[in-house]
């Protein structure tokens, strides 16, 4: 794959960076301000269409800069209300990105985008095919944002596209292990919650993490109120760092004290997310454990996955008696258990699957 030479994007800049730009291009500093509302507000990604700005000033960003850096390779529809972009990247690699649109009982319907951090991943969870071909590179702020546009103009081409209220949840469950790009993550977040940004609710964003509590308790830090959902996926550390291999490290007992000092200082409700693997972590002991394991939790909330098959992992979804089983158990040991549908198999929904696809297709 070539690489396609790009001119520098604005995408990702913070007010002080456009600032810089727009300074270096001769224009005066508080043009800025209009330049982030185009980009950022208006979502306008062609300079030439930037109509507020000075026209020097467009004629210049159009020779010095860019914006949108990734292209749309496919657009899966799952008929199901969710669509999956896959993106690549303008060095080769390629990305995934889904939009959902779920309807409610009372006929509105809410939106959410699923977002990566990285091409690839290097946890290697073995029931993930994000982490099968291992980490390409991390994405930078810009590239991560990028997705947030892609995925605007994909809603705008449906006939349910509510311009004033087109998203209502921002998750970043895509590919890659959100924490282990931290910088770049929380670029991307600040400008999606930026009042000069997109001005999402910071806590209508959930930073999905397979569990580094160091940077769990760094992005506490942060004085955000993200929703935080830790991938569980097992109940005893030797099950756990056969599934999750970075759990030898971290171990289970200092994610879930780190996922409580997140509770502590942000106020938000933590989700732990649990991936049934069939005959792996489906069992009766298993949903018992977990229930000590989360008795002195404040307020969890638990998310069961029942797995989406990946090829060439070796493992299985569980039986739908198992999953009621576990659910019921949970329910009965008073906890707050969702189940989550498998909604968009058909676009190979579960975590990088149509990446994996995409770029076999590309080396055949
Ligand atoms: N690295 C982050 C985000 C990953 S994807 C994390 O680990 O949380 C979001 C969720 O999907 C994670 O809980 C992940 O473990 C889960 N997942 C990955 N592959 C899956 C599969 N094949 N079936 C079901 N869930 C899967």
């Amino acid at each position: 794959m070539c690489t396609v030479a790009t001119l520098p994007s604005l995408i990702g800049k913070t007010p002080d960076q456009l600032r810089e730009v727009v300074v270096s291009l001769g224009a005066k500093p508080f043009v800025a301000k209009q330049l982030a509302e185009c980009l950022y507000k208006k979502r306008e990604t062609d300079f030439s269409r930037m109509t507020s700005l000075p026209v020097a000033l467009r004629e210049k960003l159009v020779r010095s800069y860019s914006t949108l850096t990734s292209t749309v390779v496919t657009a899966e529809d799952s008929g199901e209300g969710t669509i999956k972009l896959a993106l690549r990247l303008f060095d080769g690699p390629i990305i995934e990105c889904v939009l959902m649109r779920e309807s409610g009982e009372d006929g509105t319907s809410r939106v959410t985008a699923c977002i990566s951090t990285q091409a690839g991943c290097a946890m290697g969870c073995v029931f993930c095919a994000s982490g099968m071909l291992g980490l390409k590179r991390n994405l930078t702020a810009g590239e991560i944002l990028e997705q947030m546009f892609q995925l605007y103009y994909l809603s705008r081409m449906s006939p349910e596209h509510d311009a004033e209220n087109w998203l209502h949840n921002v998750v970043v469950m895509g590919m890659g292990e959100p924490l282990h790009n931290f910088d770049a993550l929380m670029g991307a977040l600040e400008t999606l919650n930026a009042e000069w940004g997109f001005r999402f609710a910071a806590r209508r964003i959930t930073v999905s993490t397979v569990g580094l509590p160091d940077k769990i308790r760094e992005l506490a830090a942060q004085g955000f109120q993200f929703n935080l959902a830790i991938s569980l996926h097992a109940t005893t550390d030797e099950k756990r760092t056969q599934l999750i291999p970075t759990n030898v490290a971290t171990g289970l007992k200092n994610i879930i004290d780190a996922a409580a000092d997140y509770f502590k200082q942000t106020k938000r409700e933590v989700t732990f997310e649990y991936t049934l693997v069939g005959g792996e972590n489906d069992q009766p002991d298993d949903a018992i454990r977990m229930i000590e394991l989360l008795h002195d939790f404040p307020r969890a909330n638990v998310n069961l996955i029942p797995m989406n098959p990946v090829p060439g992992s070796g493992l299985k979804p569980p039986g739908t008696e198992r999953v009621e089983e576990f659910t019921r158990l949970l329910r009965e040991g008073n906890i707050n258990v969702h189940v989550r549908k498998k909604r968009g198999r058909s676009v190979q929904a579960a975590c990088g699957q149509l990446r994996l696809r995409l770029e076999a297709d590309t080396v055949a």
